[in-house]
């Protein structure tokens, strides 16, 4: 794209001169040279921001960054570029280049934030290129955060078939040299990533709050916090996973090594849902980085977050092409799929799950599919109540029930089922609706998600429920209050489809039979939470369940904890993530088996003989025998076999 420094009307500055401006926009262009669809960063206004984002800098930092930008809009072009390359290369000169990498760190990152929009400074072309100008005069202006229901149509980024097949050429290309580095290396740049998004978190949750409508504490949470745990167990256990694993050798193979070998499968395709868009693409783009992978992202079209997580893995080292991100709506999801990636790792519902394995089974494409949940919580008696009332509230109404194992039924045993409800009732109509740091429960992302929930709601209530709270709203706003139901049974939706709001409806039951068998009528098999005074107990109900994921006396832990797998059973989803499990999941898993280069000839090699036979006869015989018994038995039929064979390989048939 051509740079037109000069056609551009300067910026108007009072902390910066001139030429200082100059010099950023010069440096701007080297980090945001534009491309297609964007304006390079001279050409795009963004360096109009930069007032604002002084102002938050420490004036020592403001005074070297003047400089910074004097030498850049002095320095002749080629010079100037030695000087970004010296600065991108600071990583690699070693600890003395500290000042070097905060000034690539510092330089990349005011370019990146006024180029992608920090603070709304985006500038105008860029802001018009990928449509964020709503939401952004919304943070500037102070009026309430707006989301998809009520933001301006975003414009049409949908890839071109040739857009989708170049990306994924250049991912192959570019997985040859992830695989090339070692995993200290890989597992170096996503510490930088860790670092960034910690710095970067302000900016990331505003964006995904804006997007999504989640209340503050819900993205700080979900998507920063478990974010940076997952690369924190990349970073502990990655190395370790990856490794060469060695294998016990049977008896009939000794003398040869056995060892498992964990490879990159080459690009992935990850696939992602709207209600965590950050973590959903940095994860998954982690976990198989880690592995030697290339990845192609496809976010939501409901919540793309354009440009932040190239802006955010290009800041942290990740070159271009090693991690993607393809624009669009389940066209270019399908478009993507049809490139064949080496393995395809969706989220999403069940229906589109559906789609996604079918036209991966034409091409056999591997598939992970991490689909939706209709998770119960079985409440027995002998629970601490009042710690089961505020985990069910929590559990039901984290991202306003909108993750795929909110708790969607809860099931109390009857002797405590009107205790329950009453603390319920009171401490839900004490929450906050909101989006702010103080509020506890956020908007809906999706008008289609609302009409559910309406749905849901005039179903269940036509057929007999009973509604405690959240009458305040009007079936039509993105904030939906809490809303307890009772007298719900099994005829209602609420009850077998998943609803991903936030619902809270309560029915009773007696015995543990009665709980489990409740508790499993459904389609779904994502998690569950089962809560007692009694540990074995619920053990024993927990093992009943036919899920991929239980919590006892909690909901939702097993996520937090990125050791363990995550999973869906039944309907829920085909394999896991995370985890041991998860890491591997983006491997080829090789098997080897190494043997010495002797003259040795094989006992199962041809030619098969009578006198062979009889000998093979004995040690199957023998194989099965245990104990020293069986090992002396083994070792006795193995020895003639073993010399038959070496004289039949000189001999030939005869011998
Ligand atoms: P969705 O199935 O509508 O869309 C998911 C993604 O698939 C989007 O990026 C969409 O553009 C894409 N897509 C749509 N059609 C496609 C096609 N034919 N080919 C390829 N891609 C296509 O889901 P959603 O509404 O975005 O997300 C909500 C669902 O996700 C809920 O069911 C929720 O339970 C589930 N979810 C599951 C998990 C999990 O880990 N199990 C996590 C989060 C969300």
């Amino acid at each position: 794209m051509k740079r037109d420094l000069e056609t551009f009307p300067s910026p108007v500055s009072r902390l910066f001169t001139p030429q200082q401006l100059k010099g950023l926009n010069r440096l701007g262009d080297f980090y945001c040279p534009g491309d297609e669809l964007m304006p390079a960063f001279s050409a795009s206004g963004a360096a109009e921001g930069i007032d604002r984002l002084a102002t938050a800098m420490h004036p020592r930092d403001l005074a070297d960054f003047r400089l910074l930008l004097t030498l850049a809009a002095r320095l002749p072009q080629p010079l100037l570029a030695s000087l970004v390359n010296l600065l991108d290369q600071a990583d690699r000169l070693g600890p003395w280049a500290k000042d070097l990498r905060m000034a690539r760190l510092g330089a990349a990152g005011v370019a990146y934030s006024l180029y992608y929009g920090f603070a709304g400074s985006g500038g105008p072309r860029v802001r018009a290129a990928i449509g964020w100008d709503a939401a952004i005069r919304s943070s500037i202006s102070g009026e309430p955060a707006m989301n998809q229901l009520v933001r301006d149509a975003a414009p049409d980024l949908s890839p071109t078939a040739a857009t989708v097949e170049d990306a994924f050429q250049r991912a192959h290309s570019a997985q040859v040299t992830i695989a090339a580095l070692i995993i200290e290396q890989r597992l170096a740049v996503l510490d930088r990533l860790g670092e960034v998004i910690l710095r970067r978190r302000d900016e990331i949750i505003a964006r995904v709050s804006q997007e999504t409508g989640k209340c503050a504490t819900d993205a700080l949470l979900g998507e920063i916090f478990a974010t940076l745990d997952n690369l924190e167990y990349l970073r502990k256990n990655a190395r370790k996973l990856l490794s060469d694993r060695k294998v016990a050798t049977p008896l009939a193979m000794l003398g040869k090594k056995s060892r498992v070998w964990y490879e990159p499968l080459g690009t992935i395709l990850v696939i992602a849902p709207w209600n965590y868009p950050f973590y959903q693409a940095i994860v998954p783009i982690s976990i198989a980085f880690a592995a030697g992978n290339a990845v192609i992202h496809k976010p939501s079209e409901f919540t793309p977050l354009t440009g932040l997580i190239e802006s955010i893995l290009q800041e942290a080292g990740f070159a271009r092409d090693w991690a993607q991100v393809v624009y669009g709506d389940g066209k270019a999801g399908a478009h993507c799929l049809a490139q064949r990636p080496d393995k395809v790792f969706f989220t999403g519902s069940i229906a589109t799950g559906k789609k996604v394995m079918a036209q991966a089974a034409e091409l056999l494409v591997p598939v992970e599919l991490e689909l939706g949940g209709k998770d119960a919580m079985i409440l027995f008696a002998d629970a601490n109540l009042d710690r089961a009332v505020a985990g069910a509230m929590w559990g039901a109404l984290t991202n306003t029930g909108q993750s795929c194992t909110s708790i969607e039924r809860l099931y109390i045993e009857r002797s405590v089922f009107d205790s329950f409800t009453v603390k319920l009732v009171e401490k839900v109509q004490a929450l906050q609706l909101g989006t702010g740091r103080d509020d506890d429960i956020g908007q809906m992302t999706t008008a289609a998600q609302v009409a559910i929930i309406r749905h849901q709601l005039e179903d269940a209530l036509a057929k007999g429920a009973r509604q405690l709270t959240g009458h305040s709203w009007d079936r039509q706003s993105p904030q939906i209050p809490p809303i307890v139901l009772t007298q719900v049974d099994h005829s209602m939706l609420v009850m077998e489809e998943e609803s991903f709001g936030p619902f809270l409806p309560l029915m009773p039951f007696e015995g543990d039979d009665h709980a489990v068998s409740l508790a499993n009528r459904t389609i779904y098999g994502l998690s569950a939470c089962v809560w007692s005074g009694d540990i074995a107990r619920a053990q024993r109900v927990a093992r009943r369940l036919h899920v991929g994921n239980v919590s006892i006396n909690n909901h939702m832990i097993t996520e937090g904890n990125h050791g363990l797998p995550f999973g869906g059973a039944k309907q829920s989803g085909i394999g896991r993530f995370k985890g041991e499990e998860g890491l591997r999941g983006f491997c080829n898993i090789k098997a080897v088996m190494i043997d010495g280069n002797s003259s040795k000839i094989e006992a199962n090699w041809y030619p098969f003989t009578e006198a062979k036979y009889a000998a093979m006869d004995k040690m199957t015989v023998a194989s099965r025998m245990r104990g020293l018994g069986g090992l002396v038995r083994f070792a006795l039929a193995g020895l003639p076999l073993e010399s038959l064979a070496n004289k039949l390989g000189r001999k030939g048939r005869k011998g």
